[in-house]
């Protein structure tokens, strides 16, 4: 279904263009525009999908480097500034360690959070307010973005990671959304040693925390600090 809803408009507004409709620009360039809009659809819908079977295929081409986590933050920030002040979201940086590092692969993390930032950016109300932060505690690193959004019910909750599940499907239609991009997070998160979580409450908000455990931290004094400081200093000498 996901795959021929697209199709079909493509072949319908090609056989309509074909029939005569060529001959009246305005109606042309309304068929063209659909044609473009769907085929860009299906180019995204087909990636997804190539990118899931990637990751179960356990094909994926993992590179971990050290990456500084509020560095990462930044460059996401630069990536969604003008996709966010085009919403009219607040799109912003919380607290980050300085110098907190994760050994991780760089564009997997990327797409991890692309499709997080892309969510809370696409199904903002008015007035959203979008923070990602980080964290290290009990030598776990936490990314989080957090939504000031519309939040989504407990009851969609167990399901939100499935693939071409979605919450209100009219409205993701109307966003151009097919429901795999929480699924690839959650596969990536998993593929990269994480796990990924949400916590959510209609009407206030919603936040999705990525978490990686302690020995893909970096040895960054600070980093190391914080975790004897959850250790209770036990290994000091
Ligand atoms: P895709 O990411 O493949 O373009 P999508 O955004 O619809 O499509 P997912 O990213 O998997 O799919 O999200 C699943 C559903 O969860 C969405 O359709 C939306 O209803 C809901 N959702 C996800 N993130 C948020 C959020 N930050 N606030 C409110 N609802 C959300
Ligand atoms: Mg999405």
């Amino acid at each position: 279904h996901e795959l021929r809803t697209p199709i079909a408009a493509i072949r319908a507004a090609a056989e309509t263009l074909e029939s005569g409709a060529l001959s009246d620009p305005t109606a042309a360039k309304d068929f063209i525009g659909m044609i473009s809009r769907q085929s860009q659809r299906l180019h995204e819908l087909v990636e997804d999908l190539l990118e899931l079977s990637r990751i179960e295929a356990q094909k994926l081409d993992l590179q971990p480097s050290a990456i500084d986590v509020s560095e990462l933050i930044d460059h996401m920030l630069d990536l969604y500034a003008l996709s966010a002040s085009r919403r009219g979201v607040e799109l912003a940086s919380g607290p980050c360690p300085q110098g907190l590092l994760l050994t991780a692969d760089r564009r997997a993390l990327e797409q991890i959070l692309s499709n997080l930032v892309d969510n809370a950016i696409k199904y903002a109300t008015s007035r959203t307010a979008v923070k990602l932060s980080a964290s290290l505690r009990n030598g776990e690193i936490r990314i989080a973005v957090a939504d000031t959004g519309p939040g989504i019910a407990a009851k969609h909750l167990p399901r939100l990671f499935e693939r071409f599940y979605r919450v209100d499907r009219g409205r993701s239609r109307e966003v151009g959304g097919t429901g795999l991009g929480l699924s690839i997070v959650k596969h990536l998160t998993e593929a990269l040693g994480g796990h990924v979580m949400v916590e959510s409450v209609p009407g206030v908000g919603s936040t999705f925390t990525v978490q990686f455990p302690a020995e893909l931290a970096g040895n960054t004094p600070e980093a190391l600090l914080e975790r004897s400081d959850n250790a209770g200093l036990s290994h000091q000498p």
